[in-house]
């Protein structure tokens, strides 16, 4: 449940110093070392697993409510007006740790930060072929 070349499971054995803010049996939670905003926060099972494809959806229960209490926590700390919650899954998503995290990411009402640009469907048809399709994939 660990792997001795991932730096997240380093940090979760204490082998790699971390600014901890949350721990339980199961769940870490530390700053992130290059900070969206002052306070952006990292909350990891402590067991590793790459991506949301992976990881045992038993730890669900665990991890959100870590991130619920880390969320309340750095919202008040910041003194922000909201926050995101981020999860990148591969490269082409931006994922470069590859130990599944969730960012907390405290916002501010004149951050003015965009954190992506949204399109649209051609008409209706193609929107409900698209979910047909995905749909069509779902495992029961
Ligand atoms: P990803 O791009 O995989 O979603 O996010 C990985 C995050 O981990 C990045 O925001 C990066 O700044 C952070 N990070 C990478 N290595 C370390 C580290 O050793 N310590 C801490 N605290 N954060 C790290
Ligand atoms: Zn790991």
């Amino acid at each position: 449940m660990t792997d001795v070349n991932c730096i997240f499971c380093r940090i979760a054995k204490g082998e790699i110093p971390c600014s901890k803010i949350y721990e339980d049996d199961k769940v870490l939670a530390f700053l992130d070392l290059a900070p969206v905003h002052h306070g952006h926060a990292l909350v990891i099972p402590k067991s590793h697993h790459k991506d949301m494809l992976e990881v045992p959806s038993e730890l669900g229960c665990a991890i959100f409510a870590a991130m619920q209490k880390v969320a309340a926590a750095v919202v008040k700390a910041t003194g922000a007006q909201g926050f995101n919650v981020m999860q990148n899954n591969g490269l082409a998503a931006g994922q470069t740790v590859f130990h599944i995290h969730w960012h907390i990411i405290p916002r501010f009402d004149d951050d003015s930060l965009e954190m992506w640009e949204q399109g649209s469907y051609p008409d209706m048809a193609t929107m409900q072929a698209m979910a047909a399709k995905v749909a069509s994939y779902l495992e029961n």
